[in-house]
C-alpha cells in the first residue's frame, strides 16, 4: 500500500469550472448592414477556461470592457451562454430562473461593485439579511433562530454588535459597511462560491484593504472559492492565489499571482503592470516609453482583430500574430504559468536563441 506523502501540495477541490465559456451579444443593425445576412455581434467573451477551487481566490484582471464582468454574470447564470459549459461540483449546469436558479444561487453568489445600488434604500439591514436567509432556507424555525442567524451573519463580516446595525438603512452606513452588508447577504445563502465583481473599486482607498482582508478571512474560515474581478493587478498580487489576465474577451495569461505579477510574460500583462499609478514614472521619457510598450485603445469587439487580439498594440508583434490565434503556451519558469502569446512558441524561442548565439 502506498503511503501518501505529507509534503505534497494539497490539490484543492474544484467547485466551479468554466470550459470554453463564450458570450456574443447581438447588436441592432445599422441601415448599411440590413442587406447583409450576418447580424453584427459583440464578442464579449470567447473560449474562457477557468476553475475555482475551495479555499482559493482567483483574480480575473483586465481593463474596463475586457469581458470580466460578463464572465461573472455567465458563471452566476444571469446571462445565457453562446457556447461552453459551466460545471458545479463536476456536474454541467444550465439554469434559467425559477427553483433551479434558486438552488444554483444557493451555491454561487454574486457580489456587485456598487454596494449602494445593490441594497434597497427603503429597507433596513435586517430586512435584506432576513430575506436572504428565508429565500435560501437558512432562517431557522423560530424568531430566536432568525435572530441568531442574523447576529452570526453580521459577526462574520465584522459588523458587531449586531444590534447597532440591524435597523439601519443603507444611507446610514459608510461605503465599507454597506459592502460588508452586501457580503453578509451573500453569505446568507451559505454558498460555496463568491463571485466578487470589483468589490472594492467604489470604496475609499482607506477602507479597501479592510474589505479585501474580510474576503480573505472568509475564504480561510468558510473555505469559499472566490472569483475576484478587478482592474487593479496590484491588489490581485496581495489578495489572490491565482491570477488570470483578460484582454478583449480572451484570457491571455494565467498562473500563481506572485509569478504573474512579478514576472509577467504576456506583453499586455506587462502593460497593465506598467500602467499602475506610480508618480516616479510620470516624465516625458516615461510617456514615450509607454508608447513603445503598447499603450493605446482596446479593439472593437464587434470586429475583433484576427490572430492575437492584442497585435495592433503589441510592440513585439510578428507577422503570424496578425493571422494565427495563439494557444495557451507554457512560459517555463513555474508550473502552471502560461501565456497565449507566440513569443512562447518553442519554435520562436529556439529561433531567438539561435540569433543571440
Ligand atoms: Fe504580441 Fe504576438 Fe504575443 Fe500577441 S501573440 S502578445 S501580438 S507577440
Amino acid at each position: 500500500m502506498t503511503t501518501p506523502t505529507t509534503d505534497a501540495p494539497a490539490v484543492r477541490e474544484e467547485v466551479l469550472e468554466a470550459v470554453g465559456l463564450t458570450k456574443h451579444f447581438p447588436v441592432s443593425r445599422r441601415l448599411g448592414s440590413l442587406l447583409t445576412r450576418t447580424r453584427p455581434t459583440v464578442h464579449a467573451v470567447d473560449d474562457v477556461h477557468l476553475t475555482l477551487r475551495r479555499g482559493q481566490v482567483t483574480a480575473l484582471v483586465g481593463e474596463s470592457g475586457s469581458g470580466k464582468s460578463t464572465v461573472a454574470r455567465l458563471l452566476a447564470q444571469l446571462y445565457p451562454r453562446t457556447a461552453g459549459t459551466v460545471r458545479l461540483h463536476g456536474e454541467p449546469v444550465t439554469v434559467r430562473g425559477g427553483r433551479p436558479f434558486r438552488a444554483y444561487a444557493r451555491r454561487v453568489q454574486l457580489i456587485f461593485q456598487d454596494p449602494f445600488a445593490s441594497l434597497n434604500p427603503v429597507h433596513t439591514v435586517r430586512y435584506h439579511l432576513t430575506r436572504a436567509l428565508r429565500i435560501h432556507g437558512n432562517a431557522g424555525r423560530t424568531a430566536a433562530d432568525l435572530d441568531a442567524a442574523l447576529a452570526k451573519l453580521l459577526e462574520r463580516v465584522s459588523l458587531t454588535p449586531a444590534e447597532r446595525y440591524l435597523d439601519k438603512f443603507p444611507h446610514e452606513l459608510s461605503g465599507g459597511q454597506r459592502q460588508r452588508v452586501a457580503i453578509a447577504r451573500a453569505l446568507g445563502a451559505d454558498p460555496d462560491v463568491l463571485l466578487a465583481d470589483e468589490p472594492v473599486s467604489m470604496l475609499d482607498v482607506s477602507i479597501r484593504l479592510g474589505v479585501l482582508n474580510l474576503l480573505r478571512d472568509l475564504k480561510e474560515r468558510l473555505h469559499l472559492a472566490i472569483l475576484y474581478i478587478t482592474h487593479d493587478i496590484a491588489s490581485a498580487r496581495y489578495f489572490a492565489d491565482e491570477t488570470l489576465v483578460m484582454y478583449a474577451g480572451r484570457l491571455v495569461e494565467g498562473g500563481d499571482s506572485e509569478t504573474v505579477t512579478q514576472s509577467p510574460a504576456h506583453p499586455y500583462t506587462r502593460l497593465l503592470i506598467d500602467s499602475a499609478p506610480d508618480p516616479d514614472r510620470i516624465t516625458g521619457d516615461a510617456v514615450a516609453a509607454g508608447r513603445e510598450r503598447g499603450d493605446g485603445e482596446p479593439p472593437s469587439l464587434i470586429r475583433p482583430p484576427a490572430g492575437c487580439r492584442f497585435h495592433p498594440r503589441c510592440p513585439a508583434a510578428m507577422p503570424r500574430c496578425t493571422t494565427d490565434l495563439p494557444p495557451r503556451l507554457e512560459v517555463g519558469d513555474r508550473p502552471d504559468h502560461w501565456a497565449a502569446c507566440w513569443l512562447y512558441d518553442p519554435a520562436t524561442v529556439a529561433a531567438a536563441r539561435e540569433v543571440n548565439r
